[in-house]
């Protein structure tokens, strides 16, 4: 059988989301908006700046009136008071921020002027019409669209609501997504392992990671490789929006998750064209979507960074799900061309991608030490220098 393709499984599960969305929405103060997903256009109310201001500390004055003689200062304007009009042939004082006198056109720095003995202020430098003038409306005018819809908010979108003066936003709610980890080797940390036992890392990388997508995390606990408990920790979840588990999907396991949404739902097996990774369940329990990962940590990562993420996303109504990627140049050479597209764990050193040593889609600390992901190709072979998209980690792990 044919694998699938990594654009091909994200392109069928951005449809899956569309068909999906999670529509509801609530208005929050800005304080608790941070990684939320905005639900509506953000139109500026108000021009910023909201009048002329001086961009220096230094002398305001009228240089269409101005003939050249030391001009005596009038008044003096700080940031956040009212100035009086520019009384004529004469300057303001004024300071960076504070409002430009109405009559004034034009701001000296005070670096460039030279106070004399009788207090009139002579201008050292030609000075040219507008200089040091922050123009009314000259970031945003009234009316004009700031942020998009589906904008997801982070410090920079936050404070640029609070500088139109919004104290709150209306955002998308979280989406509920169960968190289900299979395995009967799986032990949570903090209880001594028997024979055979591994501490559950998928859990803590996937629920750690939901909560910074803004997901409400249902966590569903270790669910064991027995058909009935599978069937009592799903029939357990209620009103989620999605459930994720990892591990029980690989060839050769007896596959209960996939019996119980066949008894249930829907599923579809998918073989990804993807190292690490391959094998994803996608389906539905009791209408519910479901997403089963390969239980491996690297191979969770990657599927969830790609995959699951961008559908998360696009359930929110977000338009750009995909990581920024840049180009790199190979710090490897990579000779066996396979058939899966294979996201090596890579860190930059002296601009070129290196890798770490091993590559086995267990080893999660290969992400740890990873800055990012480098793409190669599928049939593909590469050496020293070559060109290579490299995805930052930190463009997927938020
Ligand atoms: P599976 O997909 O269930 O066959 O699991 C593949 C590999 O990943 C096995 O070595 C599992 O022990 C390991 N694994 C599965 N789930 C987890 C988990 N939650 N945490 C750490 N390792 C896991
Ligand atoms: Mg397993």
């Amino acid at each position: 059988m044919s694998l699938l393709p990594v654009e091909d499984a994200l392109e069928r599960l951005l449809t899956l989301a569309e068909q999906a969305p999670i529509r509801e929405l609530q208005v929050l103060p800005l304080a608790a908006a941070d990684g939320r997903v905005l639900a509506t256009e953000l139109v500026a109310g108000l021009d910023l700046p909201p009048w002329p201001n001086s961009a220096m500390d230094g002398y305001a004055l009228c240089l269409s009136d101005y003939s050249g003689e030391a001009l005596p200062v009038s008044q003096r304007i700080f940031a956040g008071h009212a100035p009086q009009a520019l009384q004529p042939g004469s300057c303001a004082r004024i300071f960076t921020g504070a409002p430009l006198p109405p009559g004034a056109d034009t701001v000296e720095m005070q670096e460039n002027c030279e106070v004399l003995a009788d207090g009139r202020v002579r201008f050292l430098e030609p000075l040219r019409a507008g200089q040091n003038v922050r123009a009314q409306g000259q970031e945003t005018r009234r009316g004009e669209l700031v942020l998009n819809a589906g904008t997801r908010l982070g410090p920079v979108e936050l404070g640029l609501a609070a500088s139109l003066g919004c104290a709150q936003l209306p955002v998308r709610r979280k989406p509920r997504v169960a968190v289900l980890s299979t395995g009967d080797e799986l032990l949570e940390p903090g209880l001594p392992l028997g024979p055979g036992q591994i501490y559950n890392s998928n859990r803590r990388v996937l629920c750690t990671w939901l909560q910074r997508l803004g997901c409400e995390v249902v966590d569903a606990g270790i669910m064991p490789d027995d058909l009935e408990q599978t069937r009592l920790a799903l029939g357990a979840l209620d009103e989620v929006d999605l459930i994720l588990s990892t591990g029980g999907v690989s060839v050769g396991e007896a596959d209960f998750l996939g019996q119980v949404l066949r008894e249930e739902g829907d599923l579809a097996l998918w073989k990804l064209a993807i190292k690490p990774g391959k094998p994803l369940t996608c389906g539905h329990y009791r209408g519910v979507p479901v997403l089963g990962l390969p239980g491996n940590p690297a191979s969770t990562l990657v599927t969830f960074g790609l995959l699951a993420r961008p559908y998360l996303l696009r359930r929110l109504g977000v338009a750009e799900v995909e990581p920024l990627a840049f180009t790199l140049p190979a710090g490897f050479t990579w000779d066996k061309p396979g058939s899966r597209r294979e996201y090596l764990r890579a860190r930059v050193e002296h601009g070129r991608a290196v890798l770490y040593t091993n590559q086995s889609s267990g080893v999660l600390r290969s992400v740890a030490w990873a800055d990012g992901l480098v793409e190669v190709m599928e049939g593909s072979t590469y050496g020293e220098g070559d060109a290579l998209r490299f995805i930052p980690l930190s463009e997927l792990l938020g």
